[in-house]
């Protein structure tokens, strides 16, 4: 244990820091490695001393030189690399615990989520095949199966996969839709969508998405009929729960029956919303949503969960056929029919983690009452920050959250002032904001996206505070 202890340079000892992470001597192995992660993590926060570090892209990454190089030195430097080398990303690091972090879709994780991730790691399942995976892909069924009820209460055999993320649950939408509909198969979206709508149309070789503009800022379902009408070939319709400019819902059930009118696929990306499922007074807000062929999750956004959780559930498990796939040393036939977990189709990946264990071990913690808690303490944090911004004589306010998310900017200010404003807090580390232009061709906003449940009314009047100081200072040299 010696070599990894926290203090001095760390011998280059390499008959400990070739120590292996698995089994229980691996439990022994870690402990040193993880007290010196947690007191660098320790070291770097204070340094930091804030939601950003101070300086900006050059300060950092001189930082970051100095500690990394030589990278691979002729004699290592044993534990002590770890250490420097946490402290560095930790001090440098752009923390969403920090209240006033709150630019992004970018989640405080839970210590307990995180923690659950060290066990897969030091694990190291691979979820492509029962014989790397036993007990982890086990857990995954569960755990999917659970989740596709969540989401399809009333469908008789839905069914999920985790994915990497939004992206990727996105691209398994548009995939399965051109596996069900053929390649002539025309997306239909709003200028809302995510724009990872628009890659995997691109990736996948479909026709360019039809954009439908959002002026309202969510997709009108009259506008999608007629959309519909005119489109000869057959349509995948997408839905946004959850814009990531403005946290707005498009009106899913609407959405829905001009989809089934014309025999359309509907997929809702519900990557931002889709949380709010498991918390009995938001999931009015969702109605609709079981009646989407497919739905895109993420766990690491209003769910907590270190990167990455993604999930993408589909109404009918059938659907998932499509993505079978045969590699003799993964799912062979006759393994199969001797009752080895078939996994491969279960993803385009090949290798992949159990990212399923934080994500179960974090419902089992907290329960429905403690997710919920989280989520309805996260949407009141919104609110309470948007109440402070229409109060505020010096700042306008978008509009009342639809979620988490508050836009907002300085009364009467020009657009350069706004990003100004943005880059003066970035560089000076004070806060992480946003910006969002909602409409072409209108004003920039600063975006405030609240996922830290934990945030209190005296942060996020700091955080406006901070702003107003920001964009005081920045006006003279307008
Ligand atoms: C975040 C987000 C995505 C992309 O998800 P990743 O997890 O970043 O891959 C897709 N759609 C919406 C609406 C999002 O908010």
């Amino acid at each position: 244990m010696h070599a990894a202890t926290a203090e001095g340079p760390g011998r280059p000892d390499h008959s400990e820091v070739d120590a292996l992470a698995g089994g229980a001597a691996g439990a022994r192995a870690l402990r040193p490695y993880v007290d010196a992660v947690l007191a660098a993590l320790e070291e770097g926060a204070t340094e930091r001393q804030g939601p950003l570090p101070a300086g900006g892209p050059e300060a950092v990454a001189a930082r970051v030189r100095q500690a990394a190089r030589p990278l691979l030195p002729a004699t290592g430097v044993g534990a002590s690399g770890l250490r420097d080398l946490v402290r560095t990303v930790a001090a440098g690091s752009a923390d969403p615990a920090d209240p006033q972090c709150a630019a992004h879709l970018h989640t405080p994780p839970l210590a307990l989520a995180a923690a659950a991730d060290l066990a897969a790691a030091a694990l190291n399942p691979s979820m492509d095949s029962w014989d790397q995976a036993p007990a982890a892909s086990a857990l995954e069924a569960e755990t999917t199966a659970a989740l596709a009820d969540e989401v399809y209460p009333d469908s008789p055999r839905p069914d999920a996969l985790v994915t990497t993320g939004g992206t990727e649950a996105n691209q398994l939408a548009l995939l399965l839709a051109r596996e069900h509909l053929g390649p002539g198969v025309q997306i239909i979206c709003g200028a809302n969508a995510h724009h990872s709508i628009h890659r995997a149309a691109w990736l996948l070789g479909l026709r360019r998405p039809h954009t439908v503009p959002t002026p309202t800022g969510v997709l009108d379902p009259l506008a999608v009929r007629q959309v519909l009408r005119d489109t000869r070939n057959p349509a995948l319709v997408i839905a946004t729960a959850g814009t990531t400019d403005t946290g707005a819902l498009d009106p899913l059930p609407e959405l829905a029956a001009a989809a089934r009118i014309r025999g359309a696929r509907l997929h809702v990306d519900a990557a931002y919303a889709g949380l709010l499922l498991l918390a009995p007074r938001l999931a009015h807000l969702l109605k609709g949503l079981s009646e989407a062929d497919s739905v895109t999750l993420d766990f690491h956004k209003l769910g907590w969960q270190p990167v990455a959780a993604g999930l993408f559930a589909v109404r009918d498990g059938a659907d998932l056929k499509a993505l079978d796939h045969r590699a003799d040393y993964l799912n062979a036939d006759d393994d199969t029919e001797a009752g080895l977990p078939d996994l491969l189709g279960r993803s385009l990946r090949t290798t992949r983690r159990p990212d399923i264990l934080k994500i179960a071990a974090t419902l089992k913690a907290l329960g429905r009452d403690g997710f919920a808690d989280l989520l309805e303490r996260t949407v009141a944090a919104a609110h309470h920050l948007a109440a402070l911004v229409d109060a505020h004589p010096g700042f306008e306010l978008y509009a009342q959250p639809a979620l988490t998310t508050v836009l907002f900017r300085p009364a009467a200010a020009a657009d350069a002032d706004v990003a100004g404003v943005r880059r003066r807090l970035l560089a000076d580390g004070h806060a992480v904001l946003g910006r969002a232009r909602p409409h072409a061709g209108g004003p920039l906003w600063l975006k405030a996206t609240l996922l830290n449940p934990h945030a209190q009314p005296s942060d996020l009047a700091a955080l406006l505070k901070l702003t107003a100081e920001a964009h005081q200072e920045g006006a003279p040299v307008r």
